[in-house]
């Protein structure tokens, strides 16, 4: 942290603030210019509160130069992650596709989609059963017999399974049948559930919440990998800009700065982010292209007749077509 002395401060003001940095730990090194006086603050500065510290009579401005987040934190740990989930390792060389259902419907639904999405490519199957649904009398999901109807194609298909958790109660049954737990993007500050997912060793997917930043979303797998935790991947889904065109605006930039970032693998969501099937396509393309290093993307045997998201939800076959598609440009970009 740095910070700029007013022109005009007195000396017991000065002198009330160094007592003030010193008392957290930490160092003041003045750099006395012809004018302006500035300190630069030596140690872990993660502990003041910058706001607190533009409180001070003496004070002109304060400046972070560290980042607030550690861990996922890329000048820490230069190389990227690696994360093993169920066998499939997702930030490695090869592009990871997820695919699935919105929500689990019935044992026959999962069983066929996943079986048809493994045909073309697709490596983890997603499925919700547990629904964060903004009207509490639309489909809220089958529960833990979702969970349950999701255990065939897992073991017979030799697939991993994604779904998302919305209680903390539910986090044991989560570990005994799922191989990643999705946090959803309304759940990405529930910080309380972040910290006991941190003391698990379950892959963690933190989808980026419709109203967040980079750097909140960075801070909350700070939240998971301060617990010990350290299989994070992070997830952007869109977020919500003024253009009412799509159900969300994909930051694909997001994508190339969470990479420059942070060293976790980072998975695009086409579907939440444009709400729109024949969108599904172009987005995960950019992804790709952009440097994700995987898609979660939803898929339905029945679109039209889904019980969640079947407008956004592609089929079977335009699936097929698309691995082809993401196929090529993961080779074109190097990546298997
Ligand atoms: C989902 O993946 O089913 C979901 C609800 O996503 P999000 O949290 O991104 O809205
Ligand atoms: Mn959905």
């Amino acid at each position: 942290m740095i910070i700029i002395l007013k022109d005009n401060a007195q000396r017991q003001q000065i002198e009330k603030l160094k007592n003030f940095i010193a008392a957290q730990g930490l160092k003041a090194v003045p750099i006395v210019g012809e004018k302006t006086t500035v300190l630069g603050l030596v140690g872990d500065t993660s502990v003041m509160d910058i706001e607190t510290v533009k409180l001070f009579k003496a004070v002109e401005n304060a400046i972070k130069v560290q980042e607030r987040f550690k861990r996922p934190n890329r000048k820490f740990h230069p190389e990227d992650s690696v994360i093993d989930a169920g066998g499939v390792k997702i930030g490695g060389k090869n592009i990871v596709v997820i695919a699935g259902p919105c929500s689990v419907e019935s044992r026959t639904q999962i069983f066929k989609v996943a079986e048809s999405v493994q045909r073309s490519g697709a490596v983890i199957l997603r499925g919700g059963a547990y629904k964060p649904r903004t009207s509490p009398y639309m489909f809220q999901g089958l529960k833990a017999e979702g969970l349950e109807y999701m255990q065939k194609p897992r073991t017979e298909l030799n697939m991993p399974i994604i779904s998302e958790i919305t209680n903390p109660a539910n986090i044991q049954l989560f570990i005994d049948n799922v191989d990643i737990i999705q946090v959803g993007a309304r759940n990405m500050q529930n910080f309380e559930l972040l910290k006991l997912l941190g003391e698990t060793t379950k892959p963690i997917l933190l989808k980026r919440g419709f109203s967040n930043t980079i750097e909140e979303l960075l801070m909350s797998a700070e939240y998971i990998m301060n617990g010990g935790n350290q299989n994070v991947i992070l997830c952007e889904r869109g977020i919500r800009t003024f253009e009412h065109f799509t159900r969300n605006t994909l930051d694909i930039s997001a994508v190339a700065v969470l990479k420059r970032l942070s060293h976790l693998p980072v998975i695009v969501d086409p579907s939440h982010s444009g709400g729109i099937n024949w969108l599904v396509e172009s987005l995960s393309l950019a992804a790709i292209a952009a440097g994700a290093d995987g898609v979660m993307i939803e898929v339905h045997n029945d679109p039209s007749c889904a019980l969640c998201d079947g407008a956004q939800s592609i089929n079977c076959e335009e699936f097929e077509k698309l691995m082809q598609k993401i196929n090529k440009v993961s080779a074109a970009i190097g990546r298997g």
